[in-house]
């Protein structure tokens, strides 16, 4: 927090806006549309941002814009947070799920091409719209997916949520595609305590997404409904912190690829450790979270055991209530080094996850369609999420890196 947010915070309850409508809201959207249309030595692009109660509605939206209906079918990366794919099921369609390439972790543009055709030769219909992922804010290859997406005039929804901030050939990620998401959720690049954002085409598809968004009514003097809404636009509270964390943005940015490249260095001759980078220069990560990969060669101390017991406080358990884990072990998890690294760092005070377990691997999505290649599986199986946020300090990654190296079994 910059202080600044308290200052928004206290206009809005000293003007009486305690609402979802009001000047910080209105000030929130022209901050992140000023942000997200600027382009590297190119003239600022025209996008409209809305500002909504969450990132997952922003999906959700979307989806109703590009006339997603039951029994319809979305092509989604199959590597991703839950709330890419969850709302296409909230409006009855069909989360198709599609594999990520090694470069990006992301969904592998070839196969999502091959994915269409056999959706179209086995349905006889075209999916509705395709959600490619900025996994731990690293750019997906836009290029190769918005050809893949006109080729079959199929809308492109960008899930940026984790990537905010982060760039592909010095544009904004989100303003590629019809529709850009983006999330102020607690533990995202910035915060509105929870939020999200679409990023609109245009003021006119703009205004429909608001529309829906404030339950869907029409212009009478009493209330009069010929569509179904939903309430989720953004309080005029949540968009005052939205405001104070727009003007430390820059900043968090920086911090976060200074992060990066501080694992880098200080991780970068520990055999069997291999930190995810960006493939080249057009890649511009915002590095959300910082991750790594372990070789299975590679020893931890403990690993022996590691999944002997039920874990009790699943990762991400904080916020809201888990179910009870039934077994200590799943038929999809991360190898044993891993757990074992995870709860070295854990025993030390530091937070590790793992991956996001792929969509087409949890048990809620066991039927539905899947193109799979292999790779999601795998990096989720040896992959590991290390502290990165704007309170991780040069001396705790020292700290962290110390204790990865001591973990290591030579
Ligand atoms: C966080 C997240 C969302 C949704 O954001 P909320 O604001 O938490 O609803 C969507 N997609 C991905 C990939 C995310 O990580």
């Amino acid at each position: 927090m910059s202080g600044k947010e308290m200052d928004f915070i206290k206009e809005a309850f000293d003007q009486n806006w305690v609402v979802p409508l009001g000047p910080n809201v209105n000030g929130f959207e022209k901050d992140l549309e000023d942000f997200v249309n600027h382009r590297d030595g190119e003239t600022p692009l025209h996008k409209k941002v809305v500002a909504l109660s969450a990132g997952t509605a922003a999906v959700h939206l979307a989806l109703i814009a590009c006339g997603v209906k039951a029994g319809d079918e979305v092509m989604v990366q199959s590597f991703t947070f839950c709330a890419s794919s969850h709302p296409v099921t909230y409006l009855g369609a069909v989360p198709v799920f599609v594999d990520s390439e090694p470069d990006t972790w992301n969904i592998d543009p070839v196969l999502l091409d091959e994915a269409i055709a056999d959706r179209i030769a086995k349905t006889g219909r075209t999916p509705k719209a395709i959600i490619p992922v900025a996994l731990y804010g690293m750019p997906y290859k836009i290029d190769e997916i918005m050809k893949v997406a006109e080729k079959y005039g199929i809308p492109v929804i960008e899930d940026a949520a984790e990537g905010f901030g982060s760039k592909f050939a010095g544009r904004v990620l989100g303003t590629f595609g019809r529709y850009g998401v983006l999330s102020f959720n607690g533990n995202k690049m910035i915060t509105t305590s929870g939020g999200g954002a679409l990023i609109c085409p245009d003021a006119e598809e703009a205004r429909e997404i608001l529309w829906y968004a404030t339950q869907a009514r029409e212009s009478y003097p009493y209330y009069q409904h010929e569509a179904i809404g939903y309430n989720y636009r953004m309080s005029n509270i949540c968009a005052g912190i939205g405001r104070g964390q727009m003007t430390i943005l820059d900043g968090h940015l920086a911090h976060h690829r200074h992060v990066q490249e501080l694992y880098c260095r200080l991780l970068a001759d520990v055999p069997g450790f291999t930190m995810h980078r960006e493939p080249s220069a057009v890649f511009d990560s915002n590095f959300w979270l910082c991750t790594a990969t372990l070789d299975p060669d590679l020893k931890i101390t403990g690993q022996d055991r590691v999944y002997d017991k039920v874990v009790e406080g699943a990762v991400g358990g904080a916020a809201g209530v888990t179910h009870a884990a039934k077994t200590a072990v799943t038929d999809c998890q991360p190898n044993d080094n891993v757990e074992a690294l995870r709860i070295a760092l854990d025993k030390a005070g530091i937070e590790a996850r793992p991956l996001w377990k792929p969509m087409h691997r949890q048990p809620v999505y066991a039927s539905n369609p899947a193109y799979v290649n292999g790779v999601s599986e795998s990096l989720f199986k040896v992959g590991i999420c290390l502290p990165a946020g704007p309170w991780v300090t040069d001396d705790d990654i020292l700290y962290i890196c110390d204790t990865i190296k001591a973990s290591i079994i030579r």
